[in-house]
């Protein structure tokens, strides 16, 4: 079968593979019907060294059961399924806590941390099937494909920030990145109601869409001068909550200087750095909290699939560019050159 692998930074190649199958009873075998490029995908484009490589690559996909190993009862062959972007059992002390990206199960994992398999492909191995798959009541070539691939992980990230944040009707949000996950963290702070919603980010067309999913405001600016115009915008007291969804210190930065006291930021962008300020001058002077993590985003699906299913919402339209696998290596480059907001593609 066909998969596209990253050999280092800024190369990726699709190649026969072995074809995935089966291995364990509680195991299914997905055909791959519609899967993306991520943000996150874009850390390792830009860095990963060839001695790291080759690493199949994807995280995210919808597709069609195959096969499935003997214990598996909740899916079964011809049904269409999406996986999110960890592994996990959906039964163990921290799943039913609802952090199944937290699983303690051994073979619980991110996709991106199974080496023999990726979302990018013709097919995929999918452990802990019962776990992990959620069934979807369409067909493979329904419109709605591209707003439930967003379950996968971007969507469910996006609500994550603002579960984790806090966010509600008496909330004043502000978003910082205006990538896919940033826009979904703006839609979910619409769901949750805020009062306010604060886009950060510099690419109109993107901002646009941000004001489509329901954000109030559009700050373009960086740093310092970013800072002063969301204060302004908030009466001089900066934002309840943060929703930080770029993962870099300076969005760090920036989100401490627009964090009102007893306000919180609430990160989901994958943090590029280990230290950053905490203290006195920092966080704990003003009660500020920090929240967010990996997305939990298994625990999510069900209760936003009902408004996806009814066109409700349309996390999809974040999808701006279709491609086959043979148009994968071309999607990564145009996402790193801001070309494309988020690729689909349809092996
Ligand atoms: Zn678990």
């Amino acid at each position: 079968m066909r998969a596209s692998l990253m050999y280092g930074a800024g190369d990726v190649r699709v190649e026969n593979v072995p074809d995935s199958v089966i291995k364990y009873p509680t195991d299914a075998l997905v055909r791959i019907t519609a899967s993306c490029v991520c943000g996150t995908d874009l850390w390792p484009y830009a860095s990963l060294k060839p001695e790291d490589g080759p690493a199949r690559m994807g995280h995210e996909f919808i597709g069609i059961v195959e096969d499935t190993g003997s214990e598996v009862t909740t899916v079964s062959r011809g049904d269409l399924v999406v996986s999110p972007w960890s592994i996990s059992d959906n039964t163990c002390e921290f799943c039913r806590q609802g952090l199944p990206s937290s699983c303690i199960h051994p073979q619980a994992n991110f996709w991106d941390g199974e080496t023999d398999e990726g979302a990018q492909a013709e097919a995929i191995r999918v452990p802990l099937a019962d776990g992990t798959l959620v069934k979807l009541p369409v067909e493979a070539d329904s419109a709605l494909i591209p707003s439930l691939l967003t379950l996968s992980d971007v969507f469910c990230t996006g609500y994550h920030a603002a579960v984790s944040g806090g966010v509600d009707e008496r909330t004043r949000v502000t978003v910082i990145g205006d990538g896919a996950v940033g826009l979904m963290a703006v839609l979910s702070a619409k769901r949750l109601g805020a009062e306010q919603i604060v886009l950060m980010g510099r690419h109109q067309a993107r901002t646009d869409l941000g004001l489509e999913f329901g954000a109030t405001d559009v700050v373009s600016a960086r740093g310092e001068e970013g800072v002063e115009a969301v204060r302004e915008l908030t009466g001089g007291y900066g934002s309840h909550v943060v929703l930080e969804a770029v993962g870099t210190r300076p969005a760090y930065d920036q989100a401490l200087g627009i964090v009102r006291p007893g306000g919180v930021i609430s990160r989901v962008g994958a943090p590029q750095y280990e230290e950053a300020p905490i203290g006195i001058g920092s966080l704990f002077r003003h009660n500020i909290r920090l929240a967010g993590g990996p997305s939990p985003a298994r625990a999510y699906i069900e209760g936003l699939l009902p408004d996806v299913l009814s066109g409700t919402i349309e996390p999809g339209k974040v999808f701006d560019a279709i491609t086959d696998l043979d148009g994968v290596p071309t999607g990564y480059q145009d996402m790193a050159d801001r070309k494309s907001l988020k690729v689909l593609i349809k092996p």
